[in-house]
């Protein structure tokens, strides 16, 4: 006669997850994904996922700012990048990033970016591989998917620049913009099926955000459409279809990231794992 095991809790649960995948589309409006036709791999993401259409980025929401605070966990008086532009005397980021607390647990990251400024968050020795194939996001998920599909890493953070350079171009909302929301769906649809081929999309946790919004031509994050941003996150064991109800903030993408491969920050960080996305243990019934 077999013994009855105990019911597991989330709490007890190993992980399912064993990789997360970080992709920011630059500039990207969330409400240029929800609602939107043809924005078909971010369709397949939140409606098998969890998302929220009201994230927030830093006040200084600007590219390099923005996302040394997503890949950190900490605003601007910490991580130092006040400015936006590759500025080699300026020298590297002043906090520990999710990159470092990977690596130093054994395990393998890389960064595929459609613009060298980001160089200013990952110095070398911090991130396994450095890479931007250029600058549309085409030639960045290219390489990447073949990356993923050679080495699945552990920790993967994925830059698309289509929809901030036709929100400068143009302006936000308009066709090219929509257009170039198209391209970086389509980039991602290039990341998700890498996955799959790469047999890791069943232990993958994928967030997609962005580092700001935008208006007119410009992002100054003095109103609300600059600092909104989208934020989806699916993988194992993650609510699906399901409309986060707490505030996020970008500095939360680092803290769950971490949270999701096990790890803890190499210093104290102001984002919180969004672990209401996580399915509790009452409602998957363990
Ligand atoms: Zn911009």
């Amino acid at each position: 006669m077999s013994v009855p095991q105990p019911r597991l809790t989330l709490s007890d649960q190993p992980s399912q997850v064993r990789h997360v995948v970080i992709i920011s589309e630059d500039g990207m409006r969330p409400d240029l994904i929800y609602g939107q036709q043809n924005m078909v791999w971010h369709e397949q993401l939140y409606r098998n996922g969890s998302f929220s259409w009201k994230a927030r980025t830093i006040r200084t929401a600007s590219t390099l700012p923005s996302h040394a605070s997503m890949l950190s966990g900490v605003d601007v008086d910490q991580h130092g990048l006040t400015w936006n532009t590759w500025l080699k005397t300026r020298g590297f980021i002043r906090v520990p990033t999710i990159f470092q607390a990977a690596e130093e647990n054994g395990l393998k990251t890389a960064a595929f970016v459609g613009k060298p400024k980001l160089r200013h968050i990952m110095p070398a020795g911090t991130v396994g591989i450095f890479a931007r194939p250029g600058y549309y996001c085409k030639k960045v998920s290219d390489e990447a998917a073949r990356y993923i599909e050679r080495e699945k890493p552990e920790l993967l953070f994925v830059h698309f620049s289509d929809p901030d350079e036709a929100g400068h171009s143009d302006g936000w909302m308009t066709a090219s913009y929509r257009k170039a929301a198209l391209a970086s769906d389509a980039c991602l649809g290039t990341i998700y099926r890498a996955l799959q081929q790469a047999n890791m999309i069943d232990e993958t946790l994928v967030i997609v955000s962005a580092d700001h919004g935008g208006h007119a031509r410009g992002h100054t994050g003095a109103i609300p459409s600059d600092r909104e941003i989208p934020w989806i996150a699916s993988g194992p064991g993650v609510r699906r279809g399901y409309h986060i109800r707490s505030a996020v903030s970008t500095m939360d993408t680092a803290a769950t990231a971490l949270a999701a491969l096990g790890l803890a920050p190499l210093t104290r960080i102001s984002g919180r794992p969004v672990s209401e996305i996580f399915q509790s243990s009452t409602r998957t019934g363990l």
